[in-house]
């Protein structure tokens, strides 16, 4: 291994890592120079604040860090050197699909022309955003088979919240609600599944895999009855293989009554190939921000459009975008009695849905197969160089090819050497890359859950190939390195039981407890 990986480590020497913003604030310090008509404006909210009653008025500071310019951009320049991303190396964080973002994307986003529209502004005037919004749930519609797509959910599990709600809607207008209470959710679900499932009001079934990783249909058809709502179903799963039975679980679903919700956050291994619609499935989401290339992480922003088939289409949200094809307009719809109602402000991420727009103009049906293709190449790949390595295996149906994604065990190292996923996870990391996912799905034990993405090199690969190999040698013989790691990050190892039982979010937080 030639390549050394030092990550940025900005410190003042009392303190343990950069300074708070508001640790370096001197009061009264500014960071900004106002040209004069500013502060005429104001010394008038001056004089509109003294005609505040007192007893309606703010008693103490609302305590801003008070910084220079300086400070304030070295600062942010400080905390971004320390950190990660996927612009800086590989990133396999399996059901994240954290593929690189091409910029060009970024770049038609940012244009005036989009980035200035207000949503307010009539409609007559914004034709051209109607028009993409418009082309975009024609693309989407196509891509999973529905009938029509609302852009409206800001993010995948806010997308499944959403077609929960259209899935509770349809049961009630067919008087059925009451009595159809049950979502059915297998054991290997992404746990926003049944968080939103519970969210939108129904109890949550959970149902085991079979042997193979997949769907037991005796299970489900155990479960399924007059009570059901309703199956959420990723497909690939999470284990990254095709549920091959979908069209006899979509029959046991539709054959009770129910209706089929497809988890597409994770599109990368199906594009162009499958389409969620032709399975059977009647909802779907989308993650924008995963397959369709927005860049996220850290809390968005994201976009989780929603796809139905033709007899949900009356429960959409509102507004919709329609065209006159008479009149050659673009318009909206808040007409729709039937409707759920609104889910977000206006239309959504605009901004996100600009960039997945561009970015499927760019790549075209051909490029859109090709991602699908090398993205399951990758997976696969990575599955079968690293199941060969010392202590690492790749449990359910090992003789199955992987979609997106693969979950590899490192049950055995931890068995035979004491170190864990979470330690290799920890050891990855002194390499500059990115650490997979680790104890999910929990079908999987020591799980560490990689997904390679369709946008890495083969030498990449081989060089995470060779970090895995190396690190189970370590396991084997100098186990220290590994339990101790990471060695070469800005931030060594967390205590991970205190940061999950008392975290420290906030300012106001760290006062009370420092
Ligand atoms: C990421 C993901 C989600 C949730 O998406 P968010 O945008 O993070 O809310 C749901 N299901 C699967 C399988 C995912 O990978």
């Amino acid at each position: 291994m030639t390549e050394v990986f030092n990550q940025a480590v900005w410190k003042e020497k009392e303190k343990v890592l950069e300074p708070l913003i508001f640790e370096i604030s001197v009061p009264e310090r500014v960071g900004h120079i106002l040209p004069k008509t500013c502060e005429k404006v104001t010394r008038e909210v001056g004089d509109v604040l003294k005609t505040i009653p007192e007893k309606i008025k703010r008693k103490t500071s609302i305590g801003l860090p008070e910084v220079s310019e300086p400070q304030l951009t070295r600062h942010y320049l400080h905390l971004a050197q320390m950190n990660y991303a996927v612009d800086l190396g590989f990133y396999p964080l399996g059901s994240c699909t954290m593929k690189y973002n091409p910029k060009i994307n970024e770049e038609i986003a940012r244009m005036d022309k989009i980035s200035r529209l207000h949503p307010y502004q009539d409609v007559s005037t914004v034709q051209g955003a109607l028009e993409l919004l418009y082309r975009l749930e024609k693309m989407l519609a196509e891509i999973s088979g529905m009938a029509r797509v609302t852009p409206q959910p800001s993010a995948g599990a806010h997308g499944e919240f959403t077609g929960l709600c259209i899935m509770r809607k349809y049961h009630e207008e067919k008087g059925e609600l009451e009595s159809r209470r049950e979502i059915i959710v297998p054991d290997s679900a992404h746990g926003t599944n049944p968080a939103s499932a519970s969210m939108a009001g129904f109890n949550v079934v959970t149902i085991p895999s079979s042997t193979d990783g997949c769907v037991d249909l005796e299970a489900l058809r155990g479960a399924a009855g007059e009570q059901t709502a309703g199956l959420i179903l990723t497909n690939p799963n999470t284990l990254g293989i095709f549920e091959e039975d979908i069209l006899t679980i979509s029959d046991i679903i539709h054959n009770t009554g129910g209706l089929l919700y497809y988890d597409g956050a994770n599109l990368n291994g199906v594009l162009n190939k499958v389409r969620p619609g032709d399975m059977g499935f009647d909802i779907v989401h989308f993650n924008l921000h995963k397959t369709f290339s927005t860049p996220h992480g850290g809390g968005g922003p994201g976009a989780g459009p929603v796809g139905v088939k033709d007899k949900l289409v009356p429960y959409l949200p509102v507004p919709t975008v329609e065209y006159d094809e008479e009149r050659g307009v673009y318009y909206l719809d808040h007409n729709r009695p039937k409707s759920v109602g609104k889910v977000k402000g206006f239309f959504g991420n605009f901004g996100v849905i600009v960039k997945a727009y561009s970015y499927i103009l760019s790549l075209g049906a051909e490029g859109l197969n090709e991602v699908a293709e090398v993205a399951v190449l990758n997976a696969n790949y990575l599955a079968k160089k690293i199941e060969e390595i010392r202590g690492f295996s790749l449990p359910y149906a090992s003789d199955k090819p992987r979609k997106h994604e693969c979950v590899i065990s490192a049950a055995q190292l931890k068995a035979e050497t004491g170190v864990t996923a979470l330690d290799v996870a920890k050891r990855i990391l002194d390499f500059g890359i990115h650490a997979p996912v680790v104890y999910f799905p929990q079908i999987v034990e020591e799980a560490l859950m990689i997904e390679p993405t369709e946008t890495e090199t083969k030498e990449t690969l081989d060089r995470f190939v060779s970090i895995i190999k190396r690190i189970s040698d370590e396991a084997y013989n100098s186990p220290e390195k590994v339990l101790n790691a990471p060695h070469h990050t800005s931030v060594g190892r967390v205590d991970e039981v205190k940061a999950a039982r008392k975290p420290i979010l906030s300012w106001k937080m760290y006062q009370k407890e420092v």
